[in-house]
């Protein structure tokens, strides 16, 4: 960040008075732009034994497989959010289920949230950030060709618990590193 959002003065990045870490100050008009993590929010969406992934079309990690997720945006709640990212991605309707997993990524400054979501038919396809769209069993899953850590944790998580036949919350921080 070099200038100021508000009067476009450039920008210097100092602790403000009272507080504890550096932030992006405009000394011209006393503004104090914070930044804070962003909410990642997506779904992993089950159709009966098989689950359904995504071949990402964009940077980074083009050409991996991933499960439908993406930035939150203003004005929509995190399930909303889970399942237009799954719409988007996957042009998949789904019936978005509970919180499965929450991941603090702190050294990039995101939290991720997974929902179970099941499909609502086994209709989908490669949404404009997607290559592919498929679903997979267990034994079909490109564990060499996933896109992030966080989706490789959510499925060896699932396929886990689903041979336990319950599916308890799983609350993973990351490192730093
Ligand atoms: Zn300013």
């Amino acid at each position: 960040m070099n200038f100021c959002s508000q009067c476009a003065h450039p920008l210097v990045f100092q602790i403000p008075h009272g507080d504890d870490r550096p932030r992006y100050l405009c000394e011209a008009c006393g503004a104090i732009h914070y930044q804070n993590p962003r909410i990642i929010a997506g779904t992993l969406p089950v159709w009966q034994d098989q689950v359904l992934l995504c071949k990402r079309a964009i940077h980074p990690r083009l050409g991996y497989w991933t499960l439908p997720a993406g930035f939150m945006e203003n004005g929509e709640t995190l399930r909303e959010a889970a399942a237009r990212e799954t719409w988007e991605e996957a042009h998949a309707k789904v019936e978005v289920g509970e919180i499965y997993t929450l991941t603090s990524i702190p050294h990039i400054n995101q939290v991720q949230i997974l929902y179970l979501a099941n499909l609502s038919a086994p209709e989908y396809s490669a949404g404009p950030e997607s290559l592919e769209v498929e679903l997979f069993r267990e034994e079909q899953i490109p564990w060499n060709e996933l896109a992030f850590p966080t989706i490789r944790n959510a499925l060896r998580f699932y396929f886990a618990d689903r041979r336990q036949g319950h599916f308890p919350l799983r609350h993973v921080d990351f490192d730093r590193s």
